[in-house]
């Protein structure tokens, strides 16, 4: 295993911030996760932290859901969960990806629950649990209809048959996914929840108690009571942020996440000089223009070019030319800015907000891509540790 591996930003061993930083406020995640915890009472809450916790900082979130004693945390793939372990996560976590028989034997080592979506994998996970003389826990995933992982609903009598027959595996719980519960239209949902019910019936059918189900994601969670069984699994709702703008705001959350920079240069530009690649965009004026250190390199996405604004000193300015891997130039018309002024990427300045909304319509994404995609080398900065 290779222990240098690291979610949650790039490291040096010189003590140097760059100017170019993501700023997470705990207490909003505190709060969030409360407000989520208490809509969902009596069922249990797994926070997802895939994807370095939707940009977050993997490692911070997880220490943080660890003081807030969360019921579950669960990752993306094997190596997320290690590198929680490895850092002293003691609270659950669950492995929500497919998986490889190679990897289990980490799954075990680490006492990671591992997402089961075969019935040879089940098979294999017995074995391999069998030969360290251990026990391995799973988590049984139904597919109700997204195609993706785990068993077909309707061949889901067997593999749960099989799963209780394995002696060295351990079913801690079941579940499955909703491909489109972030929308008003909510046909397909029901139709997810119906089937997953047609499964889980098996236990009654048997009488065997039921291990812990879970189904609802952050869309779920907003608009649907009866898909909460005994625990909900959100990740953006969590972070602050609504999977869509379309849904009921239930649960009342804030976005934790800033993303700042600073101007490392200010120039007049005159009418007839374009700017940056491909000679996109000139001025037919003098213009004032600042360049700020954040690129597509960061996360900052190319595909925002001729659409993206950010904030200085509280006004909303437009990036001008084609985004870069490593700078922005952003059009200030006739107005000052210095050296070192703070530019507002994410967040709020003074009476104007930039939301991860903004920046995904921009683009042409979704939010989550948007904060997925904020790079490693850009610091985490956290508030009110
Ligand atoms: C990502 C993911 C979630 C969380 O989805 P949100 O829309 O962010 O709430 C829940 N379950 C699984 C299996 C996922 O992959």
């Amino acid at each position: 295993m290779n222990n240098s591996f690291n979610h949650d930003t790039i490291s040096t061993t010189e003590n140097v911030t760059r100017p170019t930083r993501v700023i997470v406020d705990l207490n909003i995640l505190r709060e969030n996760f409360k407000k989520i915890k208490l809509h969902a009472a009596p069922a249990k809450v797994m926070i997802v932290l895939k994807a370095n916790a939707y940009g977050h900082g993997l490692v911070r979130t997880a220490k943080l859901l660890q003081e807030l004693e969360a019921d579950y945390i669960s990752v993306a793939v094997v190596e997320e969960g290690v590198l929680l372990r490895q850092s002293g996560i003691t609270i659950p976590i669950l492995v929500l990806g497919g998986i490889w028989g190679n990897q289990i034997p980490l799954f075990i080592k680490y006492n990671l629950a591992i997402t089961a979506s075969s019935i040879e994998k089940l098979k294999q996970i017995n074995e391999y649990a069998g030969e360290l003389n251990s026990k391995a826990k799973v988590h049984l995933k139904i597919d109700t209809g997204m195609e993706r992982i785990g068993v077909h609903y309707y061949n889901s009598d067997k593999f749960i048959e099989t799963a209780y027959k394995c002696e060295n595996i351990i079913v801690e719980g079941i579940y499955s996914h909703f491909a489109n519960a972030d929308s008003t239209d909510l046909t397909h949902t029901k139709l997810q929840l119906e089937r997953f019910n047609e499964s889980l019936a098996y236990f009654d059918k048997h009488s065997i108690e039921h291990p812990v189900r879970h189904i609802a994601n952050s869309g779920a969670l907003l608009q649907m009571k009866e898909t909460y069984f005994d625990m909900v699994r959100p990740g953006i709702l969590f972070y602050g942020v609504y999977p869509s703008n379309d849904l009921p705001k239930t649960i009342h959350v804030a976005p934790a996440l800033t993303w700042k920079s600073l101007v490392v240069y200010f120039k007049v530009i005159k009418p007839g000089h374009p700017v940056g690649y491909g000679l996109t965009w000139q001025s037919d004026e003098n213009i004032r223009a600042v360049t700020i250190p954040v690129g597509y390199g960061d996360g900052y996405l190319r595909s925002m070019s001729g659409k993206a604004k950010v904030l200085l000193r509280g006004n909303v300015y437009p990036v001008i030319g084609t985004i870069s891997m490593d700078q922005i130039i952003v059009n200030i018309g006739n107005d000052s800015a210095y050296n070192s002024d703070e530019v507002t990427l994410i967040g709020t300045d003074g009476n104007n907000s930039i939301t991860s909304e903004n920046l995904a319509e921009w683009a042409g994404t979704i939010p989550y891509e948007i904060l997925t995609n904020i790079n490693t080398r850009v610091p985490r900065i956290y508030l009110n540790e």
